[in-house]
């Protein structure tokens, strides 16, 4: 396994991702999810990140019961999020940190991140006090520590760079070979590596998009090496880079699980003539007509008619990438219940502010519903 420094620990280069557990009439499906959690710790993975929201709440309780209750807790780190946007003040962070505590089965936290940081957000945690409070729980040894998730544009994050120096251990960003110039995940990947910030990946698969693609695309990677998943090629390029230190891959299954072990297991790197196969690739996918959503959910608890965005995109690309009309006319007419259609839409605009990625969510819709019902 490939392992890094990360802070004051040797950390796996490759990290469990709490957020698409296997799951089982709606919940966390324990057995599967405990399985997977005990081969990748015999693989070597030591890095698990969850976070208060992930599963409804139940992500931070599975990874105290599988990893905490189970495992000697020095074997292994974990890093959980503080939902800064549900606390008013410092009191209502200190709440919630005791409640992950609690859920974690935990007395501390390796790695507490600042979830989804933005503009809005970091004058948010500054007014509160809630920096404070967090920076005085590493002080403590409450947190080993401190850094944060970020969704917001290159320019933002040069400020609150600039704004934090040295208060920071890491930051957590979303970075793939696509997003690189897509969204300027190569412009924040520098501006943390010119200040020396470590960083850590989240989504290097981009929502599982980068794995399951359209065969033309699978073609360019078959090509170039038959016995090399899609999958394998986005976290290389990720973990190529120096100064990414985890790469995070939300895995929801044990083949997922077994094939990126496989990659960080004799890892390589990738060299001049692979990124040449993942620029051919990205031409090739650029050229199909995608909505460009991760699936991360941020719109959800937003829309006031209660649109299922994410499944109605999902539905969408799925038609594009598999060239496969069944996605878009029986599954979303049949997956997604009528009141939650994209004709719900009252365009309103909430959700488009919180989309991380800036996604125009309501003239989307439209024109997934009008394909839909042209299909
Ligand atoms: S624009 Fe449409 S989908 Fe978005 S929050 Fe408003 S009603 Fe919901
Ligand atoms: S539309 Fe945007 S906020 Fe909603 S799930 Fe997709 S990427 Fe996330």
């Amino acid at each position: 396994m490939l392992m890094n420094t990360l802070g004051r620990n040797r950390v796996s280069a490759l990290g469990l991702g709490m957020m698409r557990l296997p799951q089982k009439d709606g919940k966390i499906d324990r057995e599967a999810a405990a399985a997977m959690v005990d081969r990748a710790m015999e693989a070597g993975i030591n890095y698990y990140d969850t976070a208060w929201f992930y599963h409804g709440g139940e992500s931070e309780a599975f990874v105290g019961e599988a990893l905490c209750a189970r495992y000697p807790r020095e074997t292994f780190y974990i890093a959980t999020k503080l939902p800064f946007g549900d606390c008013r003040s410092a009191k209502d962070a200190e709440k919630i940190f005791s409640t992950q505590c609690q859920r974690l089965q935990a007395d501390y936290v390796d790695y507490y991140l600042l979830h989804g940081i933005g503009q809005q957000g970091w004058s948010h945690c500054r007014e509160t006090g809630i920096l404070d409070y967090v920076k005085g729980l590493r002080e403590q040894g409450r947190i080993k520590h401190l850094c944060f998730s970020y969704h917001d544009s290159p320019e933002v994050l040069e400020q609150i760079l600039s704004e934090s120096e040295g208060m920071f251990d890491f930051v957590q960003l979303q970075l793939n070979y696509h997003d690189w110039t897509a969204i300027g995940a190569g412009k924040m990947y520098e501006a943390c590596e010119r200040r020396g910030i470590p960083v850590v990946v989240m989504e290097p698969v981009r929502g599982g998009n980068l794995a399951m693609m359209n065969p033309e695309v699978v073609k360019v990677f078959q090509d170039a090496d038959p016995t090399a998943s899609p999958a394998s090629w986005a976290l290389r390029f990720c973990a190529t880079l120096p100064d990414v230190k985890v790469v995070l891959s939300g895995m929801s299954n044990m083949e997922q699980l077994n094939d990126n072990i496989k990659t960080f297991t004799n890892f390589k790197p990738l060299k001049g003539k692979d990124q040449a196969v993942l620029n051919q690739a990205v031409d090739v996918m650029n050229r199909l007509p995608l909505t460009g959503c991760t699936g991360c959910r941020y719109c959800v608890s937003i829309c006031p008619q209660g649109v299922d965005i994410p499944a109605a995109f999902r539905l969408y690309d799925g038609y594009v990438k598999f060239n496969n009309p069944r996605e878009l006319t029986w599954r979303y007419l049949h997956e997604i219940p009528r009141e939650k259609q994209a004709t719900a839409c009252v365009e309103c605009g909430a959700c488009a502010q919180k989309c991380p990625q800036n996604l125009d969510i309501p003239a989307l819709l439209k024109s997934v519903h009008q394909k839909a019902e042209s299909l």
